[in-house]
């Protein structure tokens, strides 16, 4: 079982009265973050829950650094993003924060292991034999390696799931934000994806945010927030955290 972390451990992000309004630049300005305050420490495994357009995804794309809050202030790793500029972001979001989307935006055309090697191309240099063997090393973690160079286009949805998993670790984040990572997904698969979530959570101690619509894969996280109408109104430990294995 997963101990809660402790008060001690690093922050790996923090929001102070984040709010998000979209349309400023026109008489229909709409709010639709309100003062998001929240401090995510390292090894934390967390779900984000809420209604469809409370907000989850707004909050995970300021996270991301895909987009700016319209106030606040947002840490990375104890980094103030508020000032810096787009390149600096780039920088911070591809060290430090790893990606798994409903939709998961990997190159069909492409095999597995080059998907997994897109972050080390983008953020290191040219590829090379220990880049490779890096993806290779992931791939195996994620249960496939005999699919290394497999068009991706041709994976199952949980297969190509662990390949965006494999991806988003690529870069040994701090912080994996996964927006619905098993939303179309059938049961089986979306436990094993889960499952593999939080091993890579036991093993490398990431801190990971998942927004889910699964009130039981809620339940295996060790710690609950739940956003309604772009507040967080409950936030909460998971008393009995999920172990690898059990469903
Ligand atoms: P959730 O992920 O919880 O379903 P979202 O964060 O996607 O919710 O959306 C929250 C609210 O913000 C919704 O009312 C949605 O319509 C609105 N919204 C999201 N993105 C935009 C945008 N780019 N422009 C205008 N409104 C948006
Ligand atoms: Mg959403």
């Amino acid at each position: 079982m997963a101990d809660a972390p402790a008060p001690d451990e690093p922050e790996v992000l923090r929001l102070e009265g984040v709010r998000k309004s979209f349309g400023t630049s026109t008489p229909r300005e709409v709010e639709v973050l309100h003062g998001i305050d929240l401090v995510l420490r390292r090894g934390e495994f967390c779900a984000l829950i809420g209604p469809s357009g409370s907000g989850k995804s707004t909050m995970l794309n300021l996270i991301g650094l895909l987009d700016r809050p319209t106030a606040g202030t947002l840490f990375i790793e104890g980094r103030d993003t508020r000032d810096m500029d787009d390149a600096s972001l780039t920088q911070l979001r591809g060290r430090s924060i790893g990606f798994v989307f409903q939709h998961h935006h990997l190159i069909g055309a492409f095999t597995a292991a080059e998907n997994v090697m897109m972050p080390l191309l983008l953020y290191r240099n040219r590829p090379d034999v220990a880049m490779r063997r890096h993806a290779e090393a992931l791939l195996d973690r994620v249960g496939l390696l005999p699919w290394k160079d497999s068009r991706v286009g041709n994976l199952s949805g949980g297969q190509q799931q662990r390949v965006a998993i494999a991806r988003a670790l690529a870069m040994s984040p701090a912080l994996v934000l996964a927006d619905e990572p098993t939303g179309n997904l059938d049961t089986r698969s979306a436990d094993g994806v889960f499952d593999l979530l939080r091993e890579m959570n036991q093993t490398s101690r990431t801190t990971f945010l998942i927004v889910t619509h699964d009130p039981r894969l809620a339940q295996r996280c060790d710690r609950i927030i739940e956003v309604v109408d772009g507040q967080i109104v409950a936030d909460e430990a998971v008393l009995a955290p999920g172990r690898i294995g059990t469903a």
